[in-house]
């Protein structure tokens, strides 16, 4: 669709970085786009609606600018997944592995809560770890996930096949 060559065609290529090898995607120029940015988020937002969400998640970092836009533009309330040590009040928290160690991400625990219908947003999908442990963080707040909505997927990293298995049910939309 023209939107989506309209996003696509905002978010620039960055070889070698954060290190040799990789081939970065740089949503900034979408971001300062103020005509790709809106489209991105009412493309997001109908996401939100048609997945019957009550929440949006965004995960640290690039889920914030993302997703609290979506938040306001579908009339919900945004909750940010950071990742450990971040948040001042009482959290959960979920530990998953990296290609080298581990790492962590935490709600505040006040949140979310059974009743709650989750739509998770963040920029790229890779390896699909992150979104994979914020699936299981917000299951054991007691919400129920509506879906993961993702900007761009590195398909190659098969982090589809990853986070579907974690899913069960809920939605999985790369734009
Ligand atoms: P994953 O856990 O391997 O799926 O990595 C996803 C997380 O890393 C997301 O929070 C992304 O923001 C970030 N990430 C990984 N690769 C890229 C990239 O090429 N561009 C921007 N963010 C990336």
């Amino acid at each position: 669709t023209a939107v989506r060559e309209l996003l696509l065609s905002r978010i620039r290529d960055v070889a070698d970085y954060p290190e040799p090898g990789v081939m970065f995607k740089d949503i900034t120029p979408l971001l300062a786009d103020p005509e790709a940015f809106t489209a991105l988020t009412d493309a997001l937002a109908d996401i939100a609606v048609r997945s019957g969400a009550t929440k949006i998640v965004g995960l640290e970092a690039r889920g914030f600018i993302l997703g609290a836009p979506v938040a306001v533009r579908a009339g919900l309330g945004f909750i940010p997944v950071r990742k450990a040590g971040k948040l001042p009040g009482a959290t959960l928290s979920q530990a998953y592995d990296l290609e080298y160690g581990s790492a962590e991400i935490e709600v505040h625990a006040e949140d979310l809560n059974a009743g709650d219908r989750v739509l998770v947003i963040d920029d790229v999908l890779a390896t699909g770890g992150t979104a994979e442990a914020s699936v299981q963080l917000i299951r054991r707040a007691g919400a129920e996930v509506a879906g993961v909505a993702i900007l761009m997927e590195l398909g190659f990293l098969g982090g589809r096949q990853r986070l579907e298995s974690a899913l069960s049910g809920a939605l999985l939309e790369a734009l």
